[in-house]
C-alpha cells in the first residue's frame, strides 16, 4: 500500500466514525468506572480529527503529526495526551511516502505504543488502553499474514481480558477492587482504532 495523508485520514475517520457509533457505550463504561466523560471526550478529539483536509499535509507524516496535536487539545481528559503521544511518536517513524509493508508499519506501531508507557508510566494488566495495545502489536509482529486484522482480533481480545482486570492507573484504580467487572474505556475506545486500521490500511 501506498503510504499517503489520503489513506490516514481514511484510518482516522473510519475511527471517528465507530467513536460515534461507540460513544453511548464508551461513557456508560466511563460512568461505571470513571466519570462518564470518555465517550464525550473521544467524540470531540475525533470529529475535529475528521475534519483535516489531507489534501492539505504534503505527507503522510505530518498529517498524522497534526492529527496527534488537535487530539491533545481537544481530547481532554488523561486519554487525550495519550493518544497524541501515541500518533505522534507513530508519524515521526514512519517512512517517507512510498509503499508499506509490515515491516515498515511495525517500528512505527512500536514507538507510538512505547511511546504511551513512558508517558502514562502504565504496563500490561494496569486495565488501561495499553492492554488492548500491546497485544495489537504484539500480533501484527508475528502474523505470517493478514497482520492488521491480527492486531485488531488482538487488540479485541485485549479489551475483553481487562474486565475482570483490577485498575492500576487512572481514574479507575480509585475504585480498587471495585473497578473489576467491567471493560476499561479506553481499551474499548483503542480495540476501535485498531479495528479501523484493519478495514482500511490492509
Ligand atoms: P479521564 O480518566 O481523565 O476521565 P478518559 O475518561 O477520557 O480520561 O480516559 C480514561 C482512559 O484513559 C482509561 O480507560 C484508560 O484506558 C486510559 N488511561 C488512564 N490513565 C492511563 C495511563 N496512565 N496509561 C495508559 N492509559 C491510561
Ligand atoms: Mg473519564
Amino acid at each position: 500500500m501506498e503510504l499517503s495523508p489520503q489513506i490516514l485520514a481514511g484510518w482516522l475517520r473510519a475511527f471517528a466514525a465507530d467513536i460515534a457509533e461507540n460513544e453511548a457505550l464508551l461513557t456508560d463504561l466511563d460512568r461505571q468506572i470513571g466519570d462518564a466523560d470518555h465517550g464525550a471526550n473521544m467524540v470531540r478529539g475525533t470529529t475535529a480529527v475528521a475534519q483535516l483536509d489531507p489534501a492539505d499535509f504534503a505527507d503522510g507524516r505530518s498529517y498524522v503529526k497534526k492529527a496527534a496535536m488537535t487530539l491533545i487539545s481537544t481530547v481532554g481528559g488523561a486519554s487525550g495526551p495519550l493518544y497524541g503521544t501515541l500518533l505522534l511518536r507513530l508519524g515521526s517513524a514512519l517512512p517517507d511516502d512510498g509503499p508499506i509493508d509490515q515491516a515498515g508499519w511495525l517500528p512505527a506501531l512500536r514507538a507510538g505504543v512505547e511511546g504511551v508507557v513512558a508517558r502514562g508510566k502504565a504496563g500490561p494488566g494496569d486495565k488501561t488502553m495499553l492492554d488492548a495495545l500491546i497485544p495489537a502489536v504484539e500480533a501484527f509482529e508475528a502474523a505470517t499474514d493478514q497482520p492488521w486484522q491480527a492486531a485488531a482480533e488482538a487488540a479485541a481480545a485485549g479489551r475483553d481480558a481487562t474486565v475482570p482486570m483490577i485498575a492500576h492507573k487512572g481514574r479507575a484504580s480509585y475504585l480498587g477492587e471495585r473497578s473489576a467487572g467491567v471493560a476499561d474505556p479506553g481499551a474499548t475506545s483503542s480495540a476501535l482504532l485498531i479495528e479501523a486500521a484493519a478495514r482500511t490500511l490492509a
